[in-house]
């Protein structure tokens, strides 16, 4: 049976299951399958499905000690849960392709994990006679926030507790968290961005694993394999729906470009290549926070930087946590392991010229400013009527960069759509040449106008929605917060 084991020690394996339950494993490391070659398997196989098939197949594979519960996850999860039947659809614009990933509960792409991961963790529980309750800790730039009080909302044995960056992030956002009503939820804000609160949070993992009696943690970010495998689904889902348009034959190969933060998205990508999925290039697209692109570039991964608030806010991160799972798989636990003390002592490491070698004949990198991100959003809505947000709109405008210096194949391109514009309606107003109102509530109306693209549903009345999360707090007050809400205080 498949075993996850840390990056950074071969002895710290488990089962599956626990690996979703532990979320980060005890020595700071991140789980990994221990070996890629029972993941493969006959991809035509899994394109014959449709989505909830294709999560079935997938989820059973990396999850082989859940598989009698997975066919009820997988339900439970995706029917009827997005607004749309394929769940991730793929539409044309442009010459590209736009695989929109916000069909979800409080649309973005985050939905597609976070809407598995409650089931998952619930299975997991069962799994191991789990005793303890469970209490998510999570840090968000954003729509992680959203997404997982609106997963764990009221899911019994479980707790969550939301750390967002109380600047930096769209007052929609903001919104979708501090009006949560689950009773089991906590929203609390951060002075301080995004690589505060991530690192807050996992040094309570490292320190305090059982913040009170009877009371474990767990984790909601992309550092659990419970949120990652979920996303490896829509790779093959995009594929398939590229066949049925008639763009490629099984077989071809397909580019995809993704905007990325934590590297979880893109990681996902990753797994779906190595399962045998036909992909010829992951492009790795940043915002002017262009850490990624910069060691794509040179090898060199260096955090010693200012963060810049950008407008695609949710890529506004400065150490990605998922590089580390394919540090792993290139450069094996002991490197990997000192990297990542040279990341937390230095702010810096570098990579052998063969390991990013071996790392660039899959991935590519690049970036694009908010000038350029929006170009892209009032380019494509003008020639195709086609509405991009802000995110999205940095894929767009790398995969044109890196087009015009002619790094790209001819393979298509699928370009990641992780959030609805409506989540960030003031810069893609902007970016229209509208004017924006102060009153968001004014905006989305105008953006409704203007673009004659819906609402969605779940955006809809949330400035009328009763605000129940007010608290704000420093950095090294994280712990104690953490311990109040474990105590029930
Ligand atoms: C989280 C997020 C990203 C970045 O995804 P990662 O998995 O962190 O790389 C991009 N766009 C949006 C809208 C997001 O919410």
């Amino acid at each position: 049976m498949l075993q996850y084991r840390s990056t950074r020690h071969a002895n710290e394996s488990c089962s599956p299951s626990m690996a979703i339950l532990n979320g980060l494993a005890p020595d700071g490391g991140l789980y990994v399958p221990e070996d890629l070659e029972v993941l493969r398997l006959d991809y035509r196989e899994v394109l014959k499905e449709d989505y909830l098939g294709m999560a079935r197949i997938i989820f059973a594979k990396f999850f082989p000690d859940l598989a009698e519960e997975i066919p009820a996850i997988v339900e439970a999860s995706y029917r009827g849960r997005f607004r749309s039947e394929a769940v991730t659809p793929l539409v044309p614009a442009d010459g590209k392709w736009i695989l929109e990933l916000f069909h979800g509960p409080t649309c973005a792409f985050k939905d597609v994990a976070l809407s598995a991961l409650p089931n998952l963790m619930a299975a997991a529980v069962r799994k191991n006679h789990f005793e303890d309750e469970i209490l998510i800790l999570t840090a968000t730039s954003g729509d992680t926030g959203s997404a997982a009080l609106h997963g764990f909302s009221d899911v019994p044995g479980t707790r969550i507790v939301v750390f967002y960056p109380d600047e930096g992030i769209s007052l929609t956002q903001r919104l979708q968290m501090t009006t949560e009503r689950g009773r089991n939820t906590a929203a609390c804000a951060i002075r301080g961005d995004f690589d505060d609160a991530q690192r807050g949070v996992k040094e309570i993992f490292r320190t305090m694993p059982h913040p009170a009696k009877g009371i474990a943690l767990s984790s909601a970010n992309s550092i659990n394999i419970g949120r990652l495998v979920p996303q490896v689904v829509y790779y093959f889902a995009a594929y398939r729906q590229l066949m049925d348009a008639g763009r490629i034959a099984v077989g071809d190969p397909v580019t995809f470009v993704v905007p990325t933060g934590n590297f979880g998205d893109i990681m996902a990508g990753w797994f779906a290549r190595a399962m045998g999925l036909p992909v010829e290039k992951l492009v790795c697209a940043s915002n002017s926070n262009e850490v990624l692109a910069d060691f794509l570039a040179t090898g060199r991964y260096d955090r010693k930087r200012i963060l810049h608030k950008t407008n695609s806010p949710s890529m506004d991160i400065l150490v990605s946590s998922n590089l580390e799972r394919l540090l792993y798989f290139v450069c094996g636990e002991e490197q990997t392991r000192r990297y990542m003390e040279e990341l937390g002592e230095k702010g810096a490491y570098e990579v052998s010229s063969a390991e990013l070698e071996s790392i660039r004949a899959c991935f590519v990198g690049g970036a694009a400013s908010d000038e350029e991100g929006a170009k892209a959003i009032h380019d494509i809505f003008s020639s195709d009527h086609y509405l991009m947000d802000t995110h999205t709109a940095v894929a767009w405008a790398v995969s044109e960069k890196l087009e015009e210096r002619g790094i790209l194949s001819e393979a298509p391109q699928v370009i990641l759509s992780t959030a609805s514009p409506y989540k960030f309606t003031r810069s893609v107003l902007a970016a229209l040449g509208e004017e924006v109102s102060e009153e968001d509530r004014r905006n989305m109306e105008r953006l409704e106008e203007v673009s004659g693209v819906a609402m969605p549903e779940p955006l809809a009345g949330i400035f009328d929605r009763e605000v129940m999360h007010r608290d704000v707090i420093d950095p090294p007050a994280m712990k104690e917060y953490v311990k109040a809400q474990a105590e029930g205080r």
